[in-house]
């Protein structure tokens, strides 16, 4: 009998760690999924001095860590960790290889699906082991009309990039063990074709909109770029972040990082309150694992009052005003 295990490879994105934690989020998804196949949970990561990093993926479930240290490695290269990504894969035949869909995440593991000849599901949203024991990659799909399931019955490893945020991580936990394999730098990586001269960190709001448990969204009914900006003032009252759908977006309201939906962000707060916002797909695919929705529209119709735990009819930039001052003078008290 074979007794080997099957191994779970979870691409380790360190970069801005303490901001950034879909690496950990996939090292917990990893752990929920390994027992139904037998296999071990598996970080897997480049650069240098990232002795720090080993340690926190271990502390947070890795049981195996494979880790190419070397100076070459120290800026993210997509060309380099794709050609050295295809190599240790074909040495060590993981079952599933789970990326983190970050803007680098996005661009790295398609290029090692590609070399290494298998499938890919972009920006899964779930995932799941079926009966037959493949990975069932759930995405958004056909413009985020339709939720799809995807397996790759033929082909390995099976590689998804996964949404930051789709999952919970599991804390920090000093006492847990594993192994770390060194592996050396291959020779003959292909030189960087970007020379990186300099780089500045893109300034962050406090918290991440993916892990705030208080998210204040606004849509195209609350009318205006300056009647949208109460939304900042609701959001800082009660602790939370600013998000919205895809046409304040566009109409420069609000910055493109906090794009709410199939485009965007995945978010799970306790609250939601929606302002203004109809309950299109693309964005509700995004917002369904909230809590608690308070929404607000003049339409009593709209698939967001539909979805909503408490519907209020009203116009959105008023109530919005009322709530502030109704917030403001408790704080006050
Ligand atoms: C491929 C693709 C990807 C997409 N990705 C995303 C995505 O990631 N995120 C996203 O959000 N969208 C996305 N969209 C767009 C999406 O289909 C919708 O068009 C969008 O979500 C609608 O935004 P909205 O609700 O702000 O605007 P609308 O649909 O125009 O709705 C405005 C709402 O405001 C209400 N309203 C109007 N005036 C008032 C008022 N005074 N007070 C209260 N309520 C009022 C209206 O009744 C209406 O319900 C995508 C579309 C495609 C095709």
């Amino acid at each position: 009998m074979n007794t080997t295990k099957r191994l779970i490879w979870v691409f380790g994105d360190y970069r801005n760690y303490f901001q950034n934690r879909v690496t950990l989020q996939l090292l917990a998804k990893a752990n929920e999924l390994a027992p139904r196949i037998n296999a071990e949970v598996c970080a897997v990561l480049f650069g240098h001095h990232i002795d720090e990093f080993i340690t926190e993926y271990i502390a947070h479930g890795a049981q195996k860590v494979y880790a190419v240290e070397h100076q070459s490695l120290k800026n993210y290269s997509v060309e380099k960790y794709a050609v050295l990504m295809e190599h240790i894969a074909k040495k060590f035949r993981p079952e599933i290889i789970l990326v983190g869909a970050t803007s680098f995440g996005k661009e790295f593991a398609p290029r090692v699906a590609k070399r290494l000849g298998t499938g890919l599901t972009a920006d899964c949203i779930g995932l799941e082991i079926t009966a037959e024991g493949h990975l069932l990659q759930i995405a958004p799909s056909f413009g985020g009309n339709l939720i799809a399931e995807i397996i790759t019955p033929d082909h390995r490893p099976q590689m998804a990039t996964v949404r930051p945020g789709a999952f919970q991580e599991i804390p920090h936990d000093n006492l847990r063990h594993g192994e770390v394999i060194h592996i050396p730098i291959m020779k003959n990586l292909p030189k960087d074709r970007v020379r990186l001269i300099d780089y500045k960190r893109q300034a962050t709001r406090e918290q991440k909109i993916e892990d705030a448990a208080v998210v204040v969204c606004g849509g195209r009914g609350m009318g205006s770029k300056k009647k949208f900006r109460k939304l900042f003032d609701l959001a800082e009252l009660m602790g939370g972040e600013v998000g919205g759908t895809r046409p304040v977006v566009y109409a420069g309201w609000l910055d493109p990082d906090a794009l709410v939906g199939q485009a965007g962000k995945h978010i799970k707060p306790k609250i939601l309150l929606s302002f203004g916002i109809s309950g299109a797909i693309q964005h509700t695919a995004s917002t369904n694992e909230a809590d608690f929705i308070i929404a607000v529209n003049k339409n009593p119709n709209a698939t967001m009052m539909k979805m909503a735990d408490v519907a209020i009819v009203a116009d959105a930039n008023q109530f919005c005003n009322t709530l502030i001052k109704g917030l403001r003078k408790r704080i006050q008290v």
